[in-house]
This record gives C-alpha cells, structure tokens and sequence, in this order.
C-alpha cells in the first residue's frame, strides 16, 4: 500500500517536472543520477560551507607552463596573420589559417599527452579560449565547438581504445562539429526527430541508419555544398521503428546515441540541396561555419555510436558542462576587453569641461558599479568552475551559474560600452576607422549576444539549475525511507544551529561572509518553503475533481518559474560573494580586495532586493495580462500606428 502511495506521488512530482518544460524534465530523466555537491549545492540545504571555497584552489603548474607557451604562440599568430576586421566584414576566416591553428595545437587543446593532445586544463583552456574571444570571439567558437561539444570530448571520455585509436588522430588535426539542435529542439529535446534505426541480422544489431536534419552545426559547412568538419557528432533516438518518434511520448522510455558521423558518408547532405548546404548567416560571428546539415539514410556501424545505447543525451549533458566554463570565460573576456575599451575612452572624452569618466553616472555607475566590479566576480566564478573540475569535484552548478551569470552580466557591459562611447559606438568599424582609429564596439555588441542563448539559455539554466539543487529533497517527495527522511531532517537541523566559522580574510570582506552566513539559511528556508507549498498543492490535487484540479493547477504554476529564477540568482550572488572574497585573498592585493568588497556590497542590495520579492511582488497581476495576450487582448494598441511586419511577411 505504502508503496503504491509512493509510486502515485512519484507520478505527481514527475507531472510537475513536466511543468517545467520537456527539457528539463529529460535532464531530469535522462541526466546524470548523482546528487549535486560542492558550495551552492549545501546552501541549499542551508549550510555555507566556506571550506569547499577557501583556500582558492591550487592549479596544475605543468598545464599553465604549456598554455603560457601556446598564449604566445597566439599573441604571434593574431598579430601577423589574422585581421578581426576584415574577418568580419569578409564573413570568412581565413581558410588557410586552419592549418596554422592545427600546428599549435587547437584542435587537441584537453586530450591527455598520451594520446597526442596538449592535456591542457579546463583552467588554461578557459584561459586560450579567453585570449581567442577577446581578439576574434568567431575564432574561439570554431575551436570550442569543436573541443568542448564537438566529437572530441565523447571519444577521450566514453570512447573504448579501439574508437580512440581509429577516430582521435584524424580529429586533433582538424574541427569537428556537434549535431543537437533541429528545427523543433533547441531547449526542449523531447521533440528530438533525429532517429537511428537498427538494423538486425538474426536477432543481433549489426549497424543503423540515421535519418533527420540537424540546425545551427558550428563548423559543418565552409561554403556552400562543402563540408568543413570531417567529423559530426550526432546526438539522436535510436528506435526499432521509425514510427516511434511519433507514437512513443514517454520520455524515459527514449534511447538516446551520440554517434560519430564522417561528412563522407553517403547520405550526409551539407550541400546538393539548397535549403540544406547554405551557411546560415548571422547578424554578428562573422566567420563561424554553421549549417543546417541533413542526413537522409545514413549507415552507421555499431563502433561509430559511442558510450553505448541510452547514454547519449548524458554525455552530451557533460560535455554541455565543460562547454558551459568555456562560454563562461568568454563572456569574461569579452566584458574586460569591452571595459578597457571603455574606461579608455571615458578618460579621453571631455564633455562640459570634464573627461566623462569623472560624471558619476559613467565613472562610478556603469564603469565602477556595474563594469570592474561585475567582472571580478564573473572572472572568479569561472576560474573556480573550472579549477573545481580539473580537481574531480563535481563542479555542474558552478558551471552553470557562472555561465548564465557571466553572460548576463557581460551583456550589460557591452551595451555600456555602446553607451559610454556616444554616437561613435554606434558607427562601424569601416565608418568609423575612415575618420580615427576606434574601439570596435559594435563588433563586440554583434558577437556578444549569442552567449546568453547557446549551450543551454539563460532561462533554462536557471530552472535547471535549481531544480538540482533541491534534488536532495527526494526522500520526502518521492519513495525515501524513514531513516532516509529522519537523517535528512536531522541534517537540515543541524545546519541551521551549526555555527560555521568565517575564514580567514582581510577586514573589509568579513561582514560579507557573515552576510552569507545569515542569508544562505535564509535561502535554504525558501527553498524548503516552495518544496511544502508544491506538495501541499499536489495532496489537495488527489483530493478535489477534475475542474479544481485545473484551477489549483493553475494557481501552483503561478509564480513557479519566477520563483525558481529568483532562487537561481540568489544562490548565484551568494556564491559569488564567497568566490569573489577567496579569490581577494588569493591575490593578495589590496586592489583585489576592493573589487571583491565593491561587488559584495552591490550583490548584498540584489539579494535583499530578491528576498523582498517573494512576497512583494505583482506576480499574479503579470501572469493576467499574460494571458490577456494569448486573447489578443492588447493588439489593438500594440498595432496602432505601426505597419505590422508579422502581417506584412506572413509569420502568423
Ligand atoms: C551562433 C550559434 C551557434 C550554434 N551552434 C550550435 C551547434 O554547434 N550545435 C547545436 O546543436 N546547436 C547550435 N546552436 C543552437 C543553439 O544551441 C540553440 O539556438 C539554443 O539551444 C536555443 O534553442 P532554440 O533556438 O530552439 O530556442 P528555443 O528553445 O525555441 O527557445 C526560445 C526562447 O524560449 C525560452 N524558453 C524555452 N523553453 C523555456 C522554458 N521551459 N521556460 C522558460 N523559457 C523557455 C528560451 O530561453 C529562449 O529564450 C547555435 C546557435 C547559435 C545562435
């Protein structure tokens, strides 16, 4: 009985997953099983373990002695043979450059010594990826499409030796790309149409054949009808029957494969067709190969599909986690190059009498506040994403906090930097570079905005990332034990009377430790206040009929995914401030102490702000205008006096 109980409510929770939106409830399913750990996992749970933070940790001395070296090699590179303005306005990097990029190293920046790679970090490979951003952000997205999400990552990890030694070779000379999104998937996989059929011989799979279309594929096109990556690494739902797609709705029923595709292989279609073989032209990344590549029929031998049946959605998740820190040091690069380009201009520009650096709201707002402050606390998280990945922790939240913190917060640096430079950040670099020689702003403003959208966007990260969070709330919600559930109560108790000690830190940062100390109990209790609120709505769900089932459904989605963001961003500047203040020290430099206490006092504000509104809030008033949309209730005013383009190009 007890056990058909718990099954019912497992249903319920597994209903309200749904809620969230197919991807996460896939993520969910189909994900990796192991609890979140390290400091934001604990705080919610109430406990801020500072020890996860301080000290700063150490990094492989071998793996920088390397990217030093290669960084040179860079610096060289950059400054004889490529011209980031002329990319741009060209759309094309150079293709005689790939050969260059392959001598030093870039397509087997991570792969271990052994077999062949440079075994570079994650560190110092956010630290490549860094240096290529701020000098061509298109080059960096080539290089970690193609070793983070690409086909190199599945085979070192999961690949057996006989993949590796057939497949890594031809790899780590050239770019590879990475086939997830379709027409319908780009942060909702459950609509994934992409299928490998197997093909049976006496029982016994003998190989398949995969059919669908792909969308977006950096580097699988160099001009039209020709390939750029020799290899395409393709995730989709291996089925007995083509008709599955359709008929087979049950998520956790799905068998995903990421299998390893040549763009030789017969049926693999980049070009001969129009719609197919075109690069897809994008109104910044000027430069990166992309196209919307076709497979129709393709064989595939059982040794190109790699980790197994039923594992690819996972591995594609972890190589998305190391993919996350790589567009996290981007968005750091991309936010410091911007910002001395705009501290540099604001000191020279003299308007009424002054240099506009000296008018508060340039120097101290958008210059102190929201630019060097931001920066050092995105340039700590990111740093600490990755030197807790190379130290095995398990690192899936920091990754993505700081990766949707990072790129948020990059993006209103790089519209300041339009702002601070006038009229000038508006102009072209071709415009502009006729008269004076100029920041390129509006190159940086185009490249920039993809990051908030790929690899996992801003706000299905945010969802996710909590719902990780309060995985350790299974034994309640779902089949734990007494004992499981007598243990977790006990350590949530213990939590919020344990007295945790303050690390050692200079006196500026102290208070704000203490603050976090404080607030991360206060977060915890939200959290555990939203898991009741969910529960307690869904026990009344069994108890009532169909039509107030509909109306409490209702009333439970209200607020759910704002709270859910609000959760995502105080947990994000909580550990940001303990980041921030544990990198201080590492520094050592009083600068960096107060730039770690210039963001803790600004993200103190944030939280506050964030605890306020989740009682404060217009919420339910928003959600009725909402849904006054779908009524077309407000048309007639959105559509005076405009010619409506949605009409005029047929989009409805
Ligand atoms: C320059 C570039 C390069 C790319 N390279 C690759 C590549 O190499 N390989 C590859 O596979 N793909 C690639 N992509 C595709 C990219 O990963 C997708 O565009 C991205 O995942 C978003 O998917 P979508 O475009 O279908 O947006 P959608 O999923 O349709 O989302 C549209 C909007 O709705 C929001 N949204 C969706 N679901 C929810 C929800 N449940 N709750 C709240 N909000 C929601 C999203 O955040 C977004 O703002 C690339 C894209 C670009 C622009």
């Amino acid at each position: 009985m007890a056990t058909k109980e718990a099954a019912e409510r497992k249903n319920l929770m597994t209903e309200q997953i749904k809620k969230l939106g197919k991807g996460v409830q896939i993520a969910d399913e189909q994900g990796d099983k192991k609890l979140v750990e390290g400091f934001m996992a604990d705080a919610f749970k109430g406990k801020a373990s500072f020890d996860e933070v301080f000290p700063w940790p150490e990094r492989s001395l071998k793996s920088a002695k390397k990217a030093e070296e290669l960084l040179k090699a860079l610096d060289k590179f950059f400054r004889e043979k490529v011209n980031p303005d002329l990319t741009d306005e060209s759309r094309d990097i150079p293709f005689e450059l790939f050969g260059d990029m392959a001598d030093m190293g870039m397509f087997r920046l991570k792969i271990p010594e052994e077999l062949g790679g440079l075994s570079l970090s994650q560190t110092d490979y956010g630290r490549v990826i860094s240096y290529l951003t701020s000098y061509y952000g298109p080059m960096a997205i080539l290089v970690s499409a193609d070793n983070t999400i690409g086909c190199k990552f599945p085979v070192w990890k999961y690949g057996t030796k006989e993949q590796k030694d057939k497949y890594l070779p031809e790899l780590m000379r050239w770019p590879s790309g990475f086939c997830f999104t379709e027409r319908n998937v780009g942060s909702d996989p459950a609509r994934m149409e992409t299928y490998a059929l197997r093909v049976k011989e006496n029982g016994k799979t003998i190989g398949y054949c995969i059919t669908g279309q792909k969308e977006y594929t950096t580097n699988a096109v160099l001009t039209d009808n020709v390939p750029l990556a020799k290899f395409l690494s393709v995730v989709v739902r291996i089925v007995d029957n083509p008709s599955e797609i359709q008929t087979e709705k049950d998520v956790k029923k799905f068998c995903f494969g990421l299998f390893i595709v040549p763009t030789s292989s017969k049926g693999v279609n980049v070009g001969e067709r129009l719609d197919v073989g075109l690069r897809n032209e994008f109104f910044g990344m000027h430069g990166i190969y992309n196209a919307n590549p076709l497979f129709e029929n393709v064989w595939a031998n059982p040794d190109q599909l790699i980790g197994g049946e039923g594992n690819g959605f996972r591995i594609s998740l972890q190589a998305l986690n190391t993919g996350r820190m790589a567009i996290a040091s981007s968005c750091v690069s991309i936010a410091k190059q911007c910002f001395s380009g705009s501290q540099n201009y604001a000191e020279k520009r003299v308007q009424w009498g002054t240099p506009i650096i000296d008018k508060e709201l340039i120097g101290t707002e958008k210059l102190a506040r929201q630019g060097l402050c931001y920066i050092f606390a995105m340039d700590a998280m990111t740093n600490y994403a990755s030197l807790r990945f190379d130290s095995g922790k398990d690192s899936r939240l920091e990754a993505t906090s700081s990766k949707v913190f990072s790129s948020e917060k990059m993006w209103m640096i790089v519209d300041n930097n339009v702002q601070i430079h006038g009229g000038i950040g508006y102009e072209t670099h071709k415009s502009s570079s006729r008269r004076r020689k100029v920041f390129p702003a509006d190159r940086f403003f185009r490249d920039a905005r993809p990051n908030r959208i790929f690899e996992g966007s801003t706000q299905i990260l945010s969802q996710w990332l909590v719902g990780e969070g309060m995985k350790f709330l299974k034994p309640f919600a779902q089949m734990g034990t007494w004992k499981e559930k007598f243990l977790l109560l006990c350590e949530l108790t213990v939590n919020r009377i344990n007295f945790v000690r303050i690390p050692d830190v200079p006196r500026p940062l102290r208070k704000h430790l203490k603050f976090v100390r404080r607030k991360v109990r206060k977060f915890s209790n939200r959290v555990l206040f939203f898991a009741a609120r969910d529960m307690v709505f869904l026990a009344l769900q069994s108890l009532v009929d169909k039509e107030d089932k509909k109306k409490l459904a209702r009333e439970m989605l209200t607020s759910r995914q704002l709270t859910l963001w609000r959760l995502f961003w105080i947990a994000s500047y909580l550990s940001a401030m303990v980041v921030s203040c544990s990198r201080a020290v590492h520094f050592g430099a009083d600068s960096a102490v107060e730039m770690a206490d210039g963001f803790c006092s600004e993200a103190r504000l944030c939280i506050d702000n964030l605890f306020r509104e989740f009682y404060r809030n217009n919420d339910r008033k928003m959600r009725r205008i909402a849904d006054g949309l779908k009524e077309d209730r407000y048309a007639w005013f959105i559509h005076s006096d405009i010619l409506p383009l949605i009409d005029q190009l047929n989009l409805k």
